[in-house]
């Protein structure tokens, strides 16, 4: 395997080696100036870089050329055209120019804008983003090139998630760059930030997916009573796979190496049925990229083994949802991880700086950050006893937290701990050290040894915006520093003042305890930090004049775009609650209903040919079924006539309004009438159930 991973890692990619390969020497110069400084693109030099590219792919099979991009549903988009061109003989040959890989010009209207473009107005223009490397993509299509791009709007609005995180990367790499000049570290000409994406997924056989309408339009079950076994033996967790699954596995990794992605660990997750894969960080733009080409490739692989791949946050309820964990950290060009504390952090004073201003960051904008991970699937995973709780707080560890109170108390820290050696007490397993700090898995926000990991963003959610997020408000607080310490005569004293000033302000973010605790909640609270329960109650943090005076000042968001994402977010919201409330409608008329009428019709005829059988014969076991289940179903019509007039009610809403609706009104009125079908799902004869159940589902691969 070894032999064949490197013969085919990347192999689908216009790489570094492949440019190098194929470029005449100037324009790979001129675009790796483009690429790594921005600097304009010559035109010149993209025709030749098209040309080169267009090669490149049609030797390898492609036909087509695509601008690929992320607009704001959160998954990708693209727009297929074929490199022919018609000669003057009749015939065809394959064309690609510069133009054609610079811009594009999708009629997009149909994505969603939040205002910014009527569709009469339905210019959008797709742009080249030169730091994210082209790829072939094979499908029933055939082979497609597939170019990354940036999707704006005519008046120059960002309509993609991709635009702000690459302004937000800038924005970052300035005000760190203008930290570390201070610490004398001329060399270094930018800042990158590095991120991990660990991506939480289920896999579930294909033909039972296909017999439940709300897995297939609402992406989980809106139904469906706990097996008599769930995850309470903790036996799947890192447990050996199973043979379908490891197929899978194999076979996506090969998917992912071809494509360049590092996939490199992957295992069985807490719920039954739940895995994991993690590919090796990236720069933010790429791993955002190669994240979203993961889960298309999971989707694309399981369907061909007959399973089905589930990136939904909550597909069932009782069973651990999937996150997706956000690793992050800057990088300099030179190298250097700026969150590397080193062996002893408390000498590490620029560490020491990096790290207070990331803890100011995240409270000054837990609201942002909570936002940022808001999906309406996530609704149901944050806060729960599984996932990260709502409230952000930073988990610093036993050793860095300890050199920060020595900051606080004495204004200087003297010593950091030390992990020691690990004996586990058999002579032929050596010795090893063992970390100075042990990990938490209840924290929101963890510093894991030399990066901090975002662990409240969803599974299904593009990790573009939590990273635009991170970027900017860590971007803010250095530009603060730098603004005071380019100022100081002594920059050694000015610096050990700034970093105990900033931790003492900020000292309420850092939790080293149980997240899952109710005392938690209680001891937030007491310290003012945010607990924004649900999706709908963050988005208003998007547009406070606070994250516009952030987000503008740094060049971000303008604060249309703000407003117009906020409205999008409102949107996608009641239009998910929407798509959820008429499945369970649809289901709950159609499969639900008809199947208790026939399972109560065959009691009551049963307890008609019993007593005309036996007469005195004891029926109460079917009296009494029959009528549990009757009430059950009364329960189950009228809740469902309730959902159907609230669903109604919301239509003739907008915006806000409308997804405030949908969270108080039609969101509970779904869970009064699951309730009664979920019990009748326990009451009614196995094979008049119309729908696989959770042990259909999660046992049985
Ligand atoms: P753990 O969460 O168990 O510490 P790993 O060390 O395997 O797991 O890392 C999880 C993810 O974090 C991986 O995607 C890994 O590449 C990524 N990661 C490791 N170091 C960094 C870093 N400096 N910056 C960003 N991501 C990182
Ligand atoms: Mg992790």
């Amino acid at each position: 395997m070894t032999c064949k991973l490197t013969e085919i890692f990347g192999i689908d990619v216009f790489n570094e080696a492949t440019m190098i390969e194929r470029l005449p020497k100037k324009t790979y110069v001129a675009l790796k100036k483009t690429i790594e400084n921005g600097e304009d693109l010559d035109p010149a030099v993209a025709e030749v870089v098209a040309n080169a590219m267009k090669d490149w792919a049609i030797e390898r099979g492609a036909t087509h050329y695509t601008h690929w991009f992320q607009p704001m549903t959160g998954i990708t988009a693209e727009k297929h055209d074929s490199f022919i061109s018609p000669t003057s003989d009749g015939k065809v040959i394959m064309e690609f120019s510069g133009k054609e890989l610079i811009k594009g010009e999708p009629d997009a209207s149909s994505f969603p804008s939040g205002g910014l473009r009527a569709t009469f107005e339905a210019r959008g223009y797709t742009a080249w983003d030169t730091t994210s490397p082209a790829f072939l993509r094979e499908d029933a299509a055939g082979v497609t090139l597939c170019i990354p791009t940036a999707f704006c709007s005519y008046t120059g609005e960002a309509l993609d998630k991709k635009t702000p995180l690459l302004r937000s990367m800038e924005a970052l790499s300035v005000q760190a760059v203008r930290i570390l000049k201070l610490f004398g570290h001329k060399e270094v000409s930018s800042v990158s930030c590095s991120v991990g994406p660990e991506q939480e997924y289920f896999l579930v056989d294909k033909a039972k997916y296909l017999k439940r309408e709300d897995l297939i339009f609402a992406g989980r079950t809106l139904f469906g009573a706990m097996p008599p076994k769930g995850q309470e033996m903790e036996d799947h967790y890192f447990g050996s796979l199973k043979e379908r699954i490891a197929a899978f596995m194999k076979e996506l990794n090969e998917e992912c190496w071809k494509l360049g992605i590092l996939a490199k660990t992957q295992h069985n997750e807490v719920a039954p049925a739940q895995h994991e894969l993690a590919p090796i960080y990236a720069t933010a733009n790429i791993a955002t990229d190669h994240n979203q080409l993961i889960m298309e490739c999971m989707k694309k692989v399981a369907n061909r083994h007959g399973l089905t791949c589930l990136l939904h946050e909550k597909p069932f309820a009782g069973v651990n949802g999937s996150g997706k964990h956000d690793n992050w950290s800057m990088v300099t060009n030179t190298g250097k991880n700026l969150l590397d504390p080193g062996k002893t952090p408390h000498e590490n004073v620029q560490f020491l700086l990096f790290l207070a201003a990331v803890l100011k960051a995240v409270d000054n904008h837990a609201d942002l950050l909570r936002l940022s991970a808001s999906v309406p699937g996530n609704d149901h995973r944050l806060g729960a006893n599984e996932a990260p709780p709502a409230i952000i707080s930073v988990f610093l560890g036993e050793q860095l937290a300890d050199v920060l109170t020595q900051l606080i108390e004495t204004g200087e820290a003297k010593s950091s701990k030390q992990g020691g050696k690990m004996n586990v007490g058999v002579h032929t397993v050596p010795e090893f050290r063992k970390d100075a700090t042990d990990r938490n898995r209840t924290s929101p926000f963890a510093f894991t040894g030399n990066k901090f990991e975002f662990r409240m963003v969803g599974s299904s959610m593009s990790i573009a915006e939590p990273n635009t997020v991170l970027n900017t408000i860590v971007a803010d607080v250095l530009s603060d520093m730098a603004d005071e310490l380019e100022k100081t005569d002594n920059f050694d004293l000015a610096v050990h003042d700034l970093i105990k000033k900033t931790v003492t302000e900020h000292q309420r973010i850092v939790f080293n305890g149980n997240g899952y605790s109710d005392e938690w909640v209680k001891e937030a609270e007491r310290r003012g930090l945010p607990n924004i329960k649900s999706m709908v109650e963050a988005i208003p943090s998007l547009v406070t004049d606070k994250s516009v005076a952030l987000f503008t000042k740094h060049k971000v968001y303008s604060a249309t775009e703000l407003h117009s994402r906020a409205e999008i977010n409102y949107e996608a919201y009641s239009k998910t609650i929407n798509i959820e409330a008429k499945t369970m409608i649809d289901m709950t008329n159609k499969l639900f209903v008809p199947a208790v009428i026939k399972f109560v019709t065959k009691l009551a005829e049963s307890i008609n040919s019993v007593k005309a059988a036996v007469p005195g014969a004891d029926v109460s076991v079917q009296e009494s079924l029959l009528k549990d289940t009757s009430v059950l179903l009364a329960t189950a019509k009228t809740a469902v006539g309730a959902l159907q007039s609230y669903v109604k009610e919301a239509a003739d809403l907008e915006g806000a309004e409308q997804a405030v609706y949908f969270k108080d009104v039609v969101f509970p009125a779904m869970a009064e009438l699951r309730a009664p079908i979920d019990v009748l799902e326990t009451l009614v004869e196995k094979e008049l159930w119309p729908v696989p159940t959770y042990g259909d589902l999660l046992f049985e691969i």
